[in-house]
């Protein structure tokens, strides 16, 4: 199974992603994770990424699809993978298309979570005190929601006109949002 889950950032994605490896048996690929980990390793890239980050804004096309490509060459992404941060705009779709017919793995399905506005700044709000993310600074934070409204949003009606979307409500306890993701899947 290829999937991609998109929602804003909040919506429990990463979380719900994490469940979904578990379940799936297959990796979960979040380009976030990538950029932090290179931020962290202080690769030239990492360093490139860091100031972009933090300004809450989209690293360049190039770097995240390098680093995308990277993973889900490797051997245990041939059984399928949850995609997690990516496509994060309409030339992101394109560029994805295009890498996973190449790499002869089409994707199945993109599942949208659907969380109101206002639970998402209370979840990040939430998630900056507990977990203390280096990017969760609520000017981040505030920058990311824009560029998402902007920029991500539209990566939805993408899927829709190609026929793979579906919306999930993201509202709920963990199981359940999670019980209607796998409900959600293709068979
Ligand atoms: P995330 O963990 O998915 O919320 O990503 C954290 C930050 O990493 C974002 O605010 C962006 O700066 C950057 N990022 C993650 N994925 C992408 C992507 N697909 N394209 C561009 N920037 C990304």
């Amino acid at each position: 199974m290829r999937l991609v889950l998109l929602g804003a950032p909040g919506s429990g994605k990463g979380t719900q992603a994490s469940m979904l490896k578990k379940f799936l048996e297959i990796p979960h690929v979040s380009t976030g994770d990538l950029l932090r980990a290179a931020v962290k390793a202080g690769t030239a890239l990492g360093l490139q990424a860091k100031a972009v980050m933090d300004a809450g804004d989209l690293v360049s096309d190039d770097i995240v699809l390098g680093m995308l490509e990277e993973r889900v060459s490797q051997e245990d992404a041939k059984a399928g993978f949850i995609l997690d941060g990516y496509p994060r705009n309409v030339a992101q779709c394109g560029a994805l298309e295009a890498l996973l017919e190449r790499l002869g793995q089409p994707l199945d399905v993109a599942v949208k979570l659907e969380v109101p506005y206002e639970l998402i700044v209370e979840r990040i709000a939430g998630r900056a005190a507990a977990e203390g993310r280096i990017d969760d600074t609520p000017e981040t934070v505030r920058a990311r929601l824009r560029v998402y409204a902007e920029q991500t949003a539209p990566v939805a009606d993408h899927f829709a006109e190609i026929g793979k979307l579906v919306i999930v409500d993201g509202v709920g306890e963990l199981d359940d949002v999670f019980q209607r993701i796998v409900d959600a899947l293709p068979a």
